[in-house]
């Protein structure tokens, strides 16, 4: 499999991610929707050892939106690139509006979406959840 390459808006930011994407969902909560500053966030997991960034180190930097929840994003552009959560170091989670290459995962889930913006309306089959999907640890109150 191809890399997938991404980058920042103003392009100070580049990364490589050489592995697979898992747990694509689309983020209704408040906090992604601030973030993103969008109706939701669409993250996927990327394994941290799998994520390289390439350059643009001293252009990235951190808020910690929940404690133990850190957002990273490009400080000349504002791109949300990803986020790490302190009890799970061994991985991340990408905004994939960030990533250029075609992407072979696809969406698997609607989550906090009781929480979405009154004027948005979820359409599509996918299943909605009013936390996070099945499966995944909690962590923190939102993403
Ligand atoms: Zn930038
Ligand atoms: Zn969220």
């Amino acid at each position: 499999m191809d890399m997938y390459r991404g980058g920042c808006l103003c392009g100070a930011i580049r990364f490589e991610i050489e592995g697979r994407i898992g747990s694509i969902v689309y983020c209704h909560c408040s906090q992604c929707r601030k973030a993103q500053g969008s109706a939701f966030a669409t993250n996927g997991i990327v394994r941290t050892i799998d994520f390289r960034l390439c350059s643009g180190q001293d252009k990235l930097t951190a808020y910690e939106s929940t404690p133990g929840q850190t957002k990273f994003f490009c400080k000349v552009c504002g791109s949300p690139i990803m986020s790490r959560t302190d009890s799970q170091p061994e991985q991340v989670r990408v905004r994939l509006g960030t990533i250029e290459s075609d992407i072979e995962e696809r969406p698997m889930a609607h989550i906090f979406a009781t929480s979405k913006a009154n004027w948005e309306e979820i359409t599509g089959m996918l299943p909605q959840y009013v936390s996070y999907e099945p499966g995944r640890i909690m962590t923190g109150n939102e993403e």
